[in-house]
């Protein structure tokens, strides 16, 4: 029996276990430091009213079939690779055969003065708990004529909230009666377009439907500081007091206090080999590895990889290498409109959105099976009255 200890119970880390739940001779542990799953890609919509139930799951929930898998709740803080040991914040040690580091990155306000304190994240549920309770306290108990609501980083993130962000706060302002609340929503960017990493094509077909959303665009605008009602950029000053911070991601913090052990890349990720492996029998998947791409899909395919080598090392046959794949990105910009992009091709319109809608039940069933992945599915759409 081989006991594989899996850290981080996200994207990379519960696909590797329901990878490899039920397989004999393999026992597995996963420490993750929560109970909660973190579905990313819905938490924009979270943040724009809909349920919160579609992007915060319980991980006991998505592995109730896993009959070799046990869920520890706890915070790897080290690793001893000569004794095969990861020491958890708790003082727990586990010993492992293979170890499999899925622990994702961890936001940054890259010490911008004023945005830690004033400004929202959106990066879990909790941050988004409290945006959305910001937002209507200040709708319910103040008649506004009106207000600028400012997103700073148009990445996937920033476009697709901007996108959503309007309806949700009509609906809230009229559920206090503030009928003529005028909403300014903002999107700030500190490069020259929004989408940065996607096809000019991609980048100007969104920007256009966000203005026809009535978004207002600000590139090449750096912020550099945030107070409780203004936000200073390079560019002047917004007034404000909503800011939601969709930028700014670091190499998790564990790796640093472990840099004797692992070896960071000038892009800040953990080298790995052509097996993910970042040492001996230890393998580095998902966003802090140097074989990211960053999105959720390529920490899927990493844990794929990681499932079929450590099954191939317990039955003593040859290993492969990885092989990278090209990703398709479909970013929505409010109801029933999306852009898509694969391989240097964009399409825009009612028909990409159909395709978001498709890659999300396939998200959800990468991580759960299909019959959980229908029950959350089923309810994307549905509102909160919060
Ligand atoms: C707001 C947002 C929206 C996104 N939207 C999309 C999208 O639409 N499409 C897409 O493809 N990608 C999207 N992404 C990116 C995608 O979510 C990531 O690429 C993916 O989550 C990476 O998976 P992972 O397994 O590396 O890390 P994660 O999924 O982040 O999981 C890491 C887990 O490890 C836990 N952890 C961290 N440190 C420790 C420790 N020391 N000990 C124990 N546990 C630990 C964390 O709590 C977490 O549960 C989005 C990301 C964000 C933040």
């Amino acid at each position: 029996m081989k006991h594989v200890v899996i850290v981080g119970g996200g994207f990379s880390g519960v696909r590797l276990a329901r990878k490899l739940r039920n397989k004999r001779d393999i026992e597995v542990t996963l420490v993750n430091d929560g109970l909660d799953f973190k579905y990313c890609p819905a938490l924009y919509r979270a943040a724009a009213g809909y349920k919160m139930g579609t992007a915060r799951l319980s991980i006991e929930w998505m592995l109730l079939d896993a009959g070799n898998v046990d869920l520890v709740e706890g915070k790897a803080v080290d690793i001893n690779p000569a004794k095969k040991t990861i020491s958890l914040e708790s003082g727990e040690t586990l010993g492992y055969d293979y170890a499999v580091f899925g622990i994702g990155s961890e936001n940054t306000f890259f010490n911008i003065e004023g945005l830690h304190e004033h400004g929202f994240g959106m990066k879990t549920p909790n941050e988004i708990i409290q945006l959305r309770q910001h937002l209507h306290d200040k709708l319910k108990n103040h008649d506004r004529e009106q207000a600028n609501y400012v997103i700073i980083g148009a990445g996937p993130t920033g476009v697709e909230l901007a996108g959503a962000l309007g309806d949700y706060l009509r609906r809230i302002a009229r559920k206090y009666g503030n009928h003529h609340h005028k909403i300014n929503i903002w999107l700030v960017e500190a490069a020259d377009r929004i989408l940065p990493r996607s096809t000019e094509k991609t980048s100007n077909a969104a920007a256009k439907r966000l203005m026809k959303l009535g978004i207002k665009i600000l590139t090449s605008t750096k912020v550099e500081k945030e107070t409780l009602s203004e936000l200073h950029t390079n560019n002047g000053i917004l007034k404000t007091d909503t800011v939601i911070w969709t930028a700014g991601a670091k190499l998790n913090s564990f790796f640093e206090d472990n840099d004797d052990v692992f070896d960071i890349n000038e892009r800040h990720l953990v080298k790995v080999n052509k097996r993910l492996e970042a040492l001996e029998n230890v393998y580095v998947i998902g966003d802090s590895s140097s074989a990211t791409n960053g999105l959720a899909l390529g920490a899927i395919w990493n844990a794929n990889f990681v499932a079929k080598d450590l099954l191939r090392r317990t039955k003593k046959k040859p290993r492969k290498a990885y092989k990278d794949h090209k990703p398709i990105s479909v970013i929505p910009c409010g109801k029933n409109w999306a852009v898509a992009e694969y391989s240097g091709i964009t399409i825009s319109g009612y028909i990409a959105s159909r395709l978001r809608k498709i890659a999300d039940f396939v998200g959800y069933m990468d991580i759960m099976g299909p019959l959980r992945a229908l029950t959350i599915w089923t309810n994307t759409d549905q509102l909160e009255d919060k």
